[in-house]
C-alpha cells in the first residue's frame, strides 16, 4: 500500500508500506477521502508540539478493510468515519470532565490518512468509528473531526444574546465556523484576506465581508455593529490578533481563541481593556464525544454541507503538490482520493 509520510518540515514523500495488520480492538480502513487541514499544514511547515513527524494525515472516511479480535458492531465493507484520537476517560482531566485535554490523547492516533489504509487504534475504534451516513460522500464525512473541533468552541462560548459575530481568519476552519455561527441565526461577519475565501465566507451565510488587507479590521467592525460584535472567533493563529481582538468587540464581549501560537508565545494583552471592558478570553481545543457525536448529526442531516469548502479533489500520489500549493497559499482545503476512487 502507499503510504504519505512526511519526515520533518517540508519532507513529504509516498512510499510503499506493508499493509497493516489489526491487533486486538483494532480496525484497518481503506480509505476513499482524506482532507488536509490547517493543522497539517502547520506540520508539515515547522513540526507541531503534540503531533510527531511520521504517517501523515487525519480527517478520512473509508470503508472497514480488517476487523481485528473483539471489534464489534463493524465488518469488512461498512463505510465508515472516524475522529482521529479518542479520550482514556482514566487520567486527571478526564476523570473531571475535560476529555479533549485527556494526558493519553495523542499516545494512540490514527495518523496516516493520506495512504490506501489507515490503522485505527482499539481506543478510536471503540468510542469515535461511526457508520458514514448514506446521505454523505465519503468527503463530507470526512469533515467530522475538523466540525467537532469548531462545534467545542461554540459550546465553550455557550449562549449569545444575538448581536453580530465576527470571525477572523478565512481557513476551512473560520470557514465552518461562520457556517456554524450562521446555522445558530446569528449575523456574521467574515475577517480575511485572501478575495476567493471571503467569496467562500459569503457563501457559507456571512453577512459582510471585511478583507483585512485593505482596510482596518477593529474600525471596520465597529463601523458594522455599533460598538463591535459579541463575540469574535480567532482562527489567524497570529500573535497581533491575538493580542488586538480584544479592543475589536464590543464591551462585555467574548474572544474564541481557536488558533493556536507557536510554542512559547506570549501575547500581551491591554489589561484596561480585558478589565474595565469585562471582555473574556475563551480558549478551546480539541473535541469530545459530545461534539463529535453533535458533528456527526449535523452532517447526516445535510444543517451543515461542508463540501463547497472543497478547493479541489485530487489523487493521493498529488500529495506533495498539493502540499507545495497550500504551502504558497493556493487553496483553502482539498480532498484526497485514492486513484479511480468515485467521490459522490
Ligand atoms: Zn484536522
Ligand atoms: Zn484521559
Amino acid at each position: 500500500m502507499r503510504q504519505a509520510i512526511l519526515r520533518g518540515p517540508r519532507a513529504l514523500d509516498l512510499i510503499e508500506v506493508p499493509v497493516p495488520i489489526p491487533g486486538s480492538g483494532e480496525v484497518v480502513v481503506r480509505v476513499r477521502a482524506a482532507l488536509t487541514c490547517g493543522t497539517d499544514l502547520k506540520t508539515y511547515r515547522q513540526g507541531h508540539p503534540r503531533l510527531p513527524f511520521g504517517p501523515f494525515g487525519h480527517e478520512a472516511a473509508g470503508d472497514v478493510e480488517y476487523v481485528g479480535e473483539g471489534v464489534q458492531g463493524v465488518s469488512p465493507g461498512d463505510p465508515v468515519v472516524f475522529t482521529p484520537t479518542a479520550a482514556c476517560l482514566e487520567c486527571g482531566p478526564c476523570r473531571r470532565g475535560h476529555e479533549n485535554l485527556c494526558e493519553r490523547l495523542f499516545d494512540a492516533i490514527a495518523l496516516g490518512a493520506y495512504g490506501d489504509l489507515i490503522l485505527l487504534p482499539a481506543r478510536v475504534t471503540s468510542r469515535h468509528l461511526f457508520a458514514k451516513p448514506q446521505t454523505l460522500s465519503y468527503i463530507e464525512a470526512a469533515f467530522l473531526e475538523p466540525l467537532a473541533c469548531v462545534l467545542h468552541g461554540w459550546n465553550r462560548v455557550g449562549a449569545t444574546s444575538g448581536h453580530p459575530v465576527a470571525v477572523v481568519g478565512m481557513g476551512s476552519i473560520g470557514l465552518l465556523h461562520v457556517r456554524e455561527a450562521s446555522r445558530r441565526g446569528l449575523e456574521v461577519i467574515a475577517v480575511g484576506r485572501r478575495p476567493a475565501a471571503l467569496a467562500l465566507a459569503e457563501r457559507a451565510g456571512a453577512r459582510y465581508v471585511v478583507n483585512m488587507t485593505q482596510t482596518d479590521a477593529g474600525q471596520a467592525l465597529r463601523a458594522l455593529t455599533g460598538e463591535g460584535p459579541e463575540v469574535l472567533v480567532e482562527c489567524t493563529g497570529s500573535v497581533d490578533v491575538w493580542r488586538a481582538a480584544p479592543s475589536w468587540v464590543a464591551p462585555g464581549g467574548r474572544v474564541l481563541l481557536f488558533g493556536g501560537l507557536p510554542k512559547g508565545s506570549t501575547p500581551g494583552f491591554d489589561a484596561t481593556r480585558l478589565h474595565y471592558g469585562e471582555v473574556d478570553l475563551i480558549n478551546t481545543f480539541h473535541y469530545r464525544t459530545g461534539d463529535v457525536r453533535e458533528a456527526l448529526a449535523l452532517l447526516g442531516s445535510g444543517a451543515i454541507r461542508p463540501a463547497e469548502f472543497i478547493t479541489d479533489v485530487r489523487p493521493l500520489g498529488d500529495i506533495r503538490q498539493v502540499f507545495d500549493d497550500l504551502d504558497r497559499g493556493i487553496g483553502v482545503k482539498y480532498a484526497i482520493l485514492p486513484d479511480g476512487n468515485q467521490w459522490r
